[in-house]
């Protein structure tokens, strides 16, 4: 049995919950760099007042995004005023054991402190009907899964509430199968429109149970941008509805183009016979998450 300390945890949170707003992960920088080579959206209009062909509407928005994650890395300010709630996902090894504290508490004091820390904006209220906020943007929402082994493994993911309000779950049933699946993926991001702040990193949760669904969606987010599932029929689909999602042509800030999503992620999990589970979480371009072991 190895003992972790519980202000360990709190460091940790902390730090991340100021990088992870601060810094963009390079595998989002470096899919929106490569998207500009293949943005097609409308021309806009040069100073002189004619079209110019190398400028268009998508294209800018994502040379603006490109600019904007360059300054908050180097200035270290937040990328976006929206911080997020924050997503906590726990993996804790079966021979670790957390003492000094509260392995919730531990979180949620990390988080209060990050977010003050790095003058993040708080936006977690008490109730969802009340809406008093809770100032100091906590709780967090926490996953915790017991896994083999004495480590610990924390990502610490602030969740834009745009993004978050237009994901969306359903319970198809197997008579629906794949062109149903493809369907519900594909309106969600149309119906979606410019609000979670496109291009996109679309997540989606495959089987289980309805909740299951809606977390496998949460964490197929986390996967590096454009990295295929190791499941050959997932990084089929996911090639499929990425190709579909950019013909829906909303593309960079909804402007129209092509590149609506920088990557679909699917996550599957097996399920009970009657049903057909799936679940699409939208991250925004500013999609931040932070990683680390103790
Ligand atoms: S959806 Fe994302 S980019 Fe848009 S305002 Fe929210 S956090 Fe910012």
């Amino acid at each position: 049995m190895r003992d972790i300390a519980a202000d360990k945890i709190t460091d940790g949170v902390r730090q991340a919950c100021i990088e992870a707003c601060r810094d963009l992960p390079d595998d989002v920088l470096d899919a929106l760099k490569r998207s500009l080579e293949i943005e097609d959206s409308p021309a806009t209009f040069c100073s002189a007042g004619t079209s110019c062909p190398r400028r268009t509407r998508g294209r800018d928005v994502l040379e603006q995004l490109i600019e904007n994650a360059r300054i908050a890395r180097e200035e270290q300010m937040p990328i976006c005023q929206d911080t997020g709630i924050v997503l906590v996902f726990v993996e804790i090894g079966q021979d670790a054991h957390v003492i000094g504290g509260d392995l919730t508490e531990a979180i949620n004091e990390g988080v209060r402190q990050g977010y003050n820390e790095g003058y993040l904006r708080r936006s977690v209220v008490r109730h969802p009907l009340d809406r008093v906020n809770t100032g100091d943007n906590t709780p967090a929402v926490v996953y915790t899964e017991i896994v083999p082994g004495d480590h610990l493994k924390i990502t610490v993911c602030p969740k834009g509430g745009g993004c978050e309000n237009m994901s969306a779950a359903k319970m198809l049933t197997p008579a629906h199968g794949r062109e149903g699946v493809n369907r519900f993926v594909v309106e969600t991001v149309r119906e979606a429109g410019p609000n979670p702040c496109p291009p996109v990193i679309v997540g989606v949760g495959l089987g289980g149970t309805l909740e299951k669904a809606a977390l496998l969606s949460k964490k197929a987010i986390l996967r590096k941008v454009g990295e295929p599932s190791p499941n050959p029929v997932d990084a089929e689909l996911e090639r499929e509805l990425l190709e579909a999602v950019n013909e829906t042509g909303v593309g960079p800030a909804g402007y129209g183009g092509r590149v609506t999503a920088l990557a679909v992620h699917v996550e599957s999990y097996p399920c009970h016979i009657a049903s057909l589970p799936v679940a699409v979480t939208l991250q925004c371009h500013a999609a931040r998450h932070r990683t680390f072991s103790i």
